[in-house]
C-alpha cells in the first residue's frame, strides 16, 4: 500500500523534502507519489497543510 496525493493538493512542495526515498515529485499541476517507490512511512502526510495525502 502506498500513500496518494488527492486533487486538493495546492502544490506547496512541503511534502517533497519529507520523503526519505524520493517518491514525491511535481507532475503537471500537483505533486504525486510513485507507488512503486513509496514505503508507506507516513512522513509526507503530516507535512501537508491541506490534508491532501492519505494512505491508499
Ligand atoms: S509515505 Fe513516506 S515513503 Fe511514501 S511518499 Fe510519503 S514520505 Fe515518501
Ligand atoms: S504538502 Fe500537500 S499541498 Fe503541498 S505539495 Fe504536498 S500534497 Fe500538495
Amino acid at each position: 500500500m502506498a500513500y496518494v496525493i488527492s486533487d486538493s493538493c495546492v502544490a506547496c512542495g512541503s511534502c517533497e523534502g519529507q520523503c526519505p526515498v524520493g517518491a514525491i515529485s511535481f507532475a503537471d499541476s500537483k505533486y504525486e507519489i510513485d507507488p512503486s517507490v513509496c514505503i508507506s512511512c507516513g512522513s509526507c502526510a503530516g507535512a501537508c497543510p491541506v490534508g491532501a495525502i492519505s494512505e491508499d
